[in-house]
């Protein structure tokens, strides 16, 4: 779709009846954005915010935004005054009511530089229910020329009450194979990586979850990097679970795991999900998307010398670890345990 919101990749069907919406006057004044971290939210919320603003945003034929106006520059540079946004504070889990009040009390105020005013709210599934209650307020009866944009990245935290007067929009998810022929066109560390090393583009493809920001955040070198490393771990961990390894090489493979527990519990993740490969690789035939492995074949490969029965159970204790850890277990202490587990199946 060419014209409109040429900032954002794919979403074709959105950016028609948005476009549409925004070019007849028509377009709602609230509006819930939801998908994971990565997919687009804010770019299209921005797209949105420069389309309603755009000084040439009558011309039926020009893009819509036509990023050439005063007003689109300064949009998208984050200076416009009628666009507003609100966030997380860095110290805190939530968005609470008393920055929202201060929020809504900005939307009463005339219009400033245009006859738009747009507030987007970042991490709106971060909102406390108070807070969603008060700007639920204001999406009943917004003042003329005022548009809500929720991004949210779990639409179920979100209360019933804003959802019933806020347009539903979910970004798209693309597939690997629309997602690669993005990343070798737009991303130079992409070409570069999958030239010098296939497996790693592959594994951060599939890392990506269909997500362009997402994947544009794996192929920094650093966390690409990082990923690399991870994988190898995944697989010595994977190995050191044949019944003939010793159990040394597992108690080697747990001293390799990130100390950190934020890290720890991606790095557990990571296996779960290579575990689920294999689980799947042996019981469905069909079996095609995997989650670690670059395809079925690989997972059942791998798979060749563990019983679904040890698969399965090993795949319960490492859920039991991660609960513990992410409930502030000692992480050296839950890792001895999951070894010694794994080593009395
Ligand atoms: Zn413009």
């Amino acid at each position: 779709m060419n014209g409109i919101f040429d900032g954002l990749f794919g979403n074709d069907a959105t950016k028609v009846r948005l476009g549409t919406a925004i070019r007849t006057g028509t377009l709602p004044h609230a509006f819930l954005i939801d998908g994971p971290r990565g997919s687009g939210k804010s770019t299209l919320a921005f797209e949105i915010a420069a389309a309603l603003g755009c000084e040439n945003r009558e011309s039926a034929t020009g893009p819509l935004p036509c990023r050439r106006c005063n007003t689109c520059r300064r949009i998208f540079e984050g200076t416009f005054t009628d666009v507003k946004v609100l966030d997380k504070p860095k110290d805190k889990a939530t968005i609470g009511v008393e920055s929202v009040k201060e929020f809504k009390e900005d939307m009463f105020l005339s219009a400033g530089e245009s006859d738009v005013k747009i507030y987007i709210v970042k991490n709106a599934h971060l909102l406390t229910p108070q807070a969603q209650n008060a700007l639920l307020t204001v999406m009943e009866e917004p003042p003329s020329g005022v548009f809500i944009l929720l991004l949210s990245e779990s639409a179920d935290k979100i209360l019933t009450t804003i959802k019933s007067r806020a347009q539903y929009v979910a970004m798209e998810r693309f597939s690997r194979q629309a997602l690669e022929s993005y990343l070798l066109d737009k991303v130079p560390e992409a070409r570069t990586r999958r030239t010098s090393d296939p497996e790693g583009f592959g594994a951060l493809l599939i890392r990506s979850e269909g997500y362009i920001g997402r994947a544009t955040e794996l192929f920094d070198p650093k966390e690409s990097e990082r990923i690399k490393a991870e994988r190898e771990t995944v697989k010595k961990f994977i190995a050191a679970l044949d019944v003939r390894a010793p159990y040394s090489a597992l108690y080697a493979v747990i001293t390799e795991l990130p100390t950190v527990r934020a890290e720890l519990l991606l790095s557990l993740e990571e296996i779960g999900r290579a575990l689920a490969d294999m689980i799947k690789s042996k019981s469905t035939d069909g079996f095609v998307t995997t989650e670690f492995f670059l395809d079925a074949d690989e997972a059942r490969r791998t798979a060749k010398s563990l019983s679904q029965k040890r698969l399965l159970a090993i795949s319960g204790i490492l859920l039991e670890t991660h609960d513990a850890i992410s409930k502030n277990a000692m992480t050296a202490a839950a890792l001895a345990s999951l070894a010694a587990k794994i080593k009395l199946i």
